[in-house]
């Protein structure tokens, strides 16, 4: 069977450009690796959703999962593992549960956490180092955690940690906090957590394999500082998940999808949308834009 869209990634953007797509009446296929959702499903609280204040990120994911297939799109699980396309008007598209052919093809891979590259970090996961509050979070009640970085989803992840450790401490590399000034009023104003400006993780500092502390440097000082703790989550940024697709050529040099508002790429067929973009803001609803404008331009372009 060829399907007329593939779409790669059933996040927000992948869904909604499965939606869109079925909608204009065509056979869709979404293919997911992980969680249908994407990110979002990590997110206890989502507050800037228009008309849903205040949903839980899994809520939403859920709902827009059963909105494309009730719009008529199939969705499976399955890892992406290349693109065939050479010479040919259609995608073959590679997975662990084997392959799959469409006349037009979206990627919608989106991003993941970054490591910090320390060098016992990877050995540490799941003995203290955890990239995922919702996931990790019930393993450290009452008990003390350190979230490392600035941004919102380093603030989100300590205000959600407050809820159930006894002590949170964001602890982040710059003068200043990069997440919006609501979420860095939110924290301020929680009894339990403390803010921590101007140090740079160093080193994990473990026990037979078990976090116990870590190593940070002062910025200005230059000295060592160590904090013990009994559980770190590392919230420092994303890395898109292009790396399957990378012969392709479509991808700038930190690995972004090159495309721009558009969707289109340079290969005719060929569509990107949301997180994996490059672009300036990384949001449910920039991603859901990308995959409305994705879904049409492939509807249009199977239409041909
Ligand atoms: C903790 C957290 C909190 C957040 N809170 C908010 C918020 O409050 N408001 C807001 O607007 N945004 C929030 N965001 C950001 C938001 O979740 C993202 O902008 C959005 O999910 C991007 O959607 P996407 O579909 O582009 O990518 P993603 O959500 O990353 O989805 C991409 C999907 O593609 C899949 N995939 C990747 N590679 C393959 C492959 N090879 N084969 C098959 N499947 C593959 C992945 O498994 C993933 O499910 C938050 C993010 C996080 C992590």
């Amino acid at each position: 069977m060829i399907y007329d869209i593939i779409i790669v990634g059933g996040g927000p953007s992948g869904l909604t450009a499965a939606i869109y797509a079925a909608r204009a009446g065509r056979i869709v296929l979404v293919l997911e690796k992980e969680s249908f959702g994407g990110q979002i499903v990590y997110s206890p609280i989502v507050d800037n959703y228009p008309a849903c204040p205040h949903i839980s990120g899994a809520d939403l994911a859920n709902k827009m999962v059963t909105q494309a297939m009730d719009a008529g799109a199939e969705c499976m699980s399955a890892e992406v593992t290349g693109i065939f396309h050479a010479e040919s008007e259609t995608f073959t598209i590679q997975t662990d549960m084997g392959n799959y052919e469409s006349k037009a093809l979206i990627l919608a891979t989106g991003a993941r956490h970054r490591e910090l590259g320390l060098p016992n970090e990877k050995d540490l996961v799941g003995n203290g180092v955890s990239y995922c509050a919702v996931c990790d979070g019930a393993f450290y009640n009452d008990k003390k955690v350190i979230v490392i970085g600035g941004g919102n989803s380093a603030l989100t992840t300590a205000l959600f940690l407050a809820d159930r450790c006894k002590e949170v401490t964001v602890v982040h590399c710059l003068q200043n906090f990069q997440a919006e000034n609501t979420l860095v009023e939110y924290a301020k104003a929680k009894a339990n957590i403390n803010l921590v400006l101007n140090k740079k993780a160093n080193r994990f500092c473990d026990n037979n394999g078990v976090l116990e502390s870590i190593d940070f440097v002062d910025n200005e000082s230059g000295k060592l500082e160590n904090f013990v703790t009994d559980g770190v989550f590392v919230c420092i940024g994303q890395q898109p998940q292009s790396d399957p697709f990378a012969l392709l050529g479509i991808t700038d040099d930190l690995g972004y999808y090159d495309a721009d508002e558009t969707t289109i790429t340079h290969i005719s067929g060929l569509f990107v949308a949301g997180d994996g973009r490059a672009k300036n803001i990384r949001q449910l609803t920039t991603a859901i834009a990308d995959g409305a404008t994705a879904g049409l331009a492939a509807s249009e372009y199977t239409a041909k």
